[in-house]
């Protein structure tokens, strides 16, 4: 189905990898592959959802935007809404549940009309308390390229380019995802310059040694990889020589030779492999041969950090814990407590 935010957003791809593979040249083995990755996602024998989504981000209205306010806890879409477009907005964002990563909001709320109020997407995930404890922590943004491995929804992306990335790339293979970034892409139309893309393939597909990236981050995807090792190397090679990993992660207590496989699930997940201690975790970033290794931050996941809401009606972590000890997951392990650690290559 035509889709012109997609086309869109397709097309800036293009021209932004055509832009830089002027001065680095590994961007013409992504753009030879860019066909390839971009259609996966509309091969409905990968995806089943995938056309009922796109239909969804299709219907969304082309509403009146002023502007869009990147650099807000809340991502915002400050412009108008009629009563019209709100119901058929929200009712279309409701096709594209489950909402875990945001949060975001659609129009602005200064007007007081209770029919024009703002769509809030008030997400699982209060992703911006992650972004909180590892911004204070990064180099300047501004003028940066940035890729976000395992970027989700595309929240964090919408954030660095707020915080001045010049290009933010996020991959992500989930066919979700793509479509809810594509539908707040919609709304943010030109209002980023286009600087914020999205690739729906793992970090193992990408060329091996592209070195386009100034900043790489991987927040909360390493313990689901079955090998933290080859993350790692994938990782760095996406680095230009002197660039900055943002690795975010779950870790447990422990000393350098502390790491926790959990042999069935954890926190319910099936697809959790490698939980290390901060101090193993340096080891293996500086094995991997990065440099001026330090974590910045340590927080235990609340249940405010996440939780059920309108927008994600599932269980969230308030299940996921053990009723009698909430230090303890329903398993028996340690409950989710994230690191975040900044390295050099
Ligand atoms: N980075 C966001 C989202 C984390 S959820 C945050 O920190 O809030 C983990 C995401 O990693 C999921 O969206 C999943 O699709 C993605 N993911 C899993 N394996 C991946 C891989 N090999 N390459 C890229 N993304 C991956």
């Amino acid at each position: 189905m035509l889709n012109d935010t997609v086309i869109y957003a397709e097309r800036a791809l293009y021209l932004t990898l055509l832009a830089l593979a002027q001065t680095q040249p590994s961007a013409y083995d992504w753009l030879s592959k860019l066909p390839e990755w971009l259609n996966s996602i509309k091969d409905k024998a990968n995806y089943a959802h995938a056309p009922a989504y796109q239909a969804a981000v299709a219907r969304l209205p082309d509403i009146n935007v002023e502007t869009a306010d990147l650099d807000s806890d809340r991502v915002t879409i400050n412009g108008t809404l009629s009563d019209s477009e709100r119901k058929q907005t929200h009712a279309l964002l409701q096709q594209l549940k489950p909402w875990r990563k945001g949060p975001f909001q659609i129009g602005s709320s200064e007007n007081d009309r209770e029919e024009s109020q703002p769509i809030i997407i008030d997400t699982e995930w209060r992703s911006d308390w992650k972004w909180q404890r590892v911004v204070p922590h990064l180099g300047n943004l501004k003028g940066r390229r940035v890729l976000d491995v395992g970027g989700g929804s595309g929240y964090h992306g919408w954030r660095m380019a707020g915080a001045g990335a010049d290009t933010v790339i996020i991959v992500d293979p989930s066919c979700l995802f793509y479509h809810q970034f594509m539908a707040i892409r919609h709304f943010v139309g030109a209002a980023d310059d286009y600087r914020t893309h999205y690739i729906p393939v793992p970090l193992e597909a990408l060329p091996e040694h592209s070195q386009l990236f100034d900043t790489v981050f991987s927040m909360g995807v390493m313990y689901h990889r079955q090998s933290p090792f080859e993350h790692l190397q994938q990782l760095k090679g996406q680095l230009v020589k002197g660039g900055e990993l943002v690795l975010e992660t779950l870790v447990v207590d422990g000393d350098a030779n502390t790491v926790l496989v959990p042999q069935d699930r954890y926190a319910q997940m099936n697809n959790v492999y490698f939980l290390p201690s901060v101090a193993a975790l340096i080891g293996w970033l500086e094995k991997a041969g990065f440099s001026d290794v330090r974590c910045v931050d340590v927080a235990v996941t609340s249940r405010d950090e996440q939780h059920k809401t309108d927008w994600m009606t599932y269980h969230s972590l308030q299940d996921f814990l053990d009723p009698n000890d909430p230090t303890k997951t329903l398993e028996g392990h340690p409950a989710p407590k994230r690191a975040t650690l900044i390295a050099k290559k």
